[in-house]
């Protein structure tokens, strides 16, 4: 297991397009574990490829109900809306409103290549949204109506 450097704002590489995975080998997986054990330890409930420093179509999840690995995921349909605060691990301590869809449905492909398809709601419906944000260099900070301040979520 490897941890690594989580990007943070400024950084241009969040900003950016990634390309699609093309190669389902060893190094993806290795890349994969150090995903999610980098997520894991700064106790994330997801990771987007770039916020590792890496422009490829690669997200890891996980919302406390099992490991979920999106490679070339794309959304597939949406429904719903769902209204809260949202946060990255690239934005330390900022938080903001973000509108998301209540239900998704991507398709993607796992580590070995294959296609599935796989529907959330509530938190993980907005986590395949934010992660997948980030593969085409959008940040939740531009689609944020307003930011909170961290004092105000705690006094919920
Ligand atoms: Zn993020």
């Amino acid at each position: 297991m490897a941890i690594r450097n989580i990007v943070k704002t400024g950084d241009d590489v969040l900003l950016k397009m990634c390309r699609p995975v093309e190669k389902f080998d060893a190094k993806l997986w290795t890349l994969l574990d150090d995903m999610y054990d980098t997520m894991n330890m700064a106790n994330g409930v997801g990771l987007a490829a770039p916020q590792v420093g890496l422009l490829r179509r690669i997200v890891v999840i996980d919302v406390g109900e099992g490991r979920i690995e999106l490679i070339n995921p794309e959304i597939i349909a949406q429904s719903g809306e769902q209204d809260g605060a949202e946060g990255c691990l690239s934005f330390p301590n900022q938080w903001g409103m973000v509108k998301r869809p209540m239900h998704v449905t991507v398709r993607a492909q796992d580590r070995n290549g294959k296609t599935f398809e796989l529907s959330g709601s509530e938190l993980l419906a907005r986590a395949f949204c934010h992660e997948i944000d980030h593969l085409n260099g959008v940040c939740f900070v531009s689609r944020a109506y307003r930011m909170v301040d961290p004092e105000e979520l705690e006094a919920e």
